[in-house]
């Protein structure tokens, strides 16, 4: 059911603004590009003269030069004295929208149907790099923050808008919202981040270690008077696919995110930057990147002592053997609880608006919120407009219809979760 206080809200949204609004946004390219130092600046240009338009407290911050934040907020009333209909709120709560403002590369143009960057209208799509994941998201959380706003209801707290960059490369964006403080009193965040409007509630971590075990460089026709890296490898890479099997039996399958994996994704002899291969020389070391996809429950850090146990025996066959192990990066993996009241917030959203059950669902890789939940322990539900395996895809689109009702979401969750003071 919708109450009157909320129809009132919704009503304030203009379907044809918004449409116009994702394309806009999606036609300012924002690739980051190296080599140039092009990147999300424009589009984030873009994002805070929409934000002060609607009358929001805008800040723009350049995490590294040319890669702005942009954060917003609707400030809420004061929760002293203001009686609150609705949610049972126990102390102030701030919900955060958020998205990124950066996409990856279109790739060939030539490929494209259209122009990577026309956002096309056909067909109740919209075509273009960057569409779906994710300034349609981005838009409609704007878009709900504009119908708030003009509404002049006050909520129960406040509502920050995150647009953030570097969500496809290192998380510089997000990890620096969080440096600033921004995310200190923030209780939930609703990720807007292609899920077809599902509730995403689980996300799977991401755990990468580099190893290399150096042997001694030799002939290829005389390997005795070297010592080949490349079996203790292959003795750990054996180890490390029965170290997956023992992982898969202990944690099972997970109900969103299924099972964890261990993937060897680079495996190199000689390593990377060590010279070229050739047919009749054995190199003097061997490289290897695991690829960890974790599920809660799975210990980071045993794994990586695992890991190294593995290595050490590896090595142990020969005494000109020795490795080294790095962690190069961590993600621990999520998972929110379904009766959290942001989650609970958003289902009865989308039982309200579309008369259906939410579907629940967990998203295969990381994304902002992993950040957020990790560094400040904050409940996030990724659930936003787009399909789920169009992103970084030629002819990237996304749905007019999903669109609508993700702004409509977007304006019901922040009413439910805060509650309205009067
Ligand atoms: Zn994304």
């Amino acid at each position: 059911m919708i109450t009157s206080a909320e129809q009132t809200v919704l009503d304030r949204i203009d379907n044809a603004e918004l449409i116009a609004w994702v394309q806009a946004l999606t036609r300012i390219p924002s690739v980051w590009k190296p080599e140039t130092g092009e990147g999300e600046a424009a589009a984030a240009a873009w994002v805070a003269e929409r934000c002060r338009e609607i009358g929001l407290e805008t800040h723009v911050e350049e995490v590294v030069p040319g890669r702005p934040n942009v954060v917003a907020w609707l400030r809420g009333a004061r929760l002293q004295g203001a009686r609150l209909q609705g949610a049972r709120l126990q102390g102030a709560r701030s919900l955060m929208f958020e998205g990124h403002t950066d996409v990856v590369t279109e790739g060939d143009p030539a490929l494209w149907t259209d122009p990577p960057f026309s956002a096309t209208l056909r067909d109740g799509k919209i075509f273009g790099r960057g569409a779906n994941d994710m300034k349609a998201g981005l838009v409609c959380a704007l878009i709900a923050l504009k119908a708030l706003k003009e509404s002049g209801l006050a909520l129960g707290g406040d509502v920050v808008l995150g647009a953030v960059c570097d969500e496809e490369g290192r998380m510089l964006g997000i990890k620096h919202f969080v440096e600033q403080g921004w995310a200190d009193r923030v209780t939930a965040a609703i990720v807007c981040e292609p899920e077809e409007n599902h509730l995403c509630i689980a996300q799977k971590g991401v755990m990468w270690i580099r190893v290399e075990i150096t042997g001694v460089m030799a002939h290829g026709a005389m390997p005795l008077t070297g010592a080949n890296a490349m079996y203790p490898l292959a003795t750990f890479l054996q180890g490390v696919f029965a170290l997956q099997e023992r992982e898969i039996a202990r944690h099972g399958r997970h109900a969103f995110l299924g099972q964890p994996s261990i993937t060897p994704t680079i495996v190199q002899f000689p390593p990377r930057g060590a010279g070229e291969p050739q047919n009749n020389v054995m190199p003097g070391a061997a490289e290897c990147v695991l690829d960890f996809r974790l599920i809660p429950g799975q210990d980071a850090d045993a794994l990586a002592a695992a890991v190294e146990t593995l290595l050490r025996a590896a090595v142990a066959v020969d005494e000109r053997l020795s490795y080294t192990c790095q962690v190069i990066e961590v993600r621990a993996p999520t998972a929110t609880a379904q009766d959290e009241p942001v989650v609970q917030a958003l289902a009865g959203s989308v039982t309200a608006l579309t008369g259906a059950d939410p579907i629940y669902g967990g998203v295969p890789g990381s994304t902002d919120g992993t950040i957020l939940n990790a560094r400040k322990g904050i409940p996030i539900v990724t659930c936003g407009p787009g399909d789920i395996f169009i992103p970084h895809h030629i002819d990237e689109w996304v749905s007019v219809e999903e669109i609508k009702l993700a702004a409509r979401l977007y304006v019901l969750a922040a009413m439910r979760y805060l509650g309205i003071a009067d």
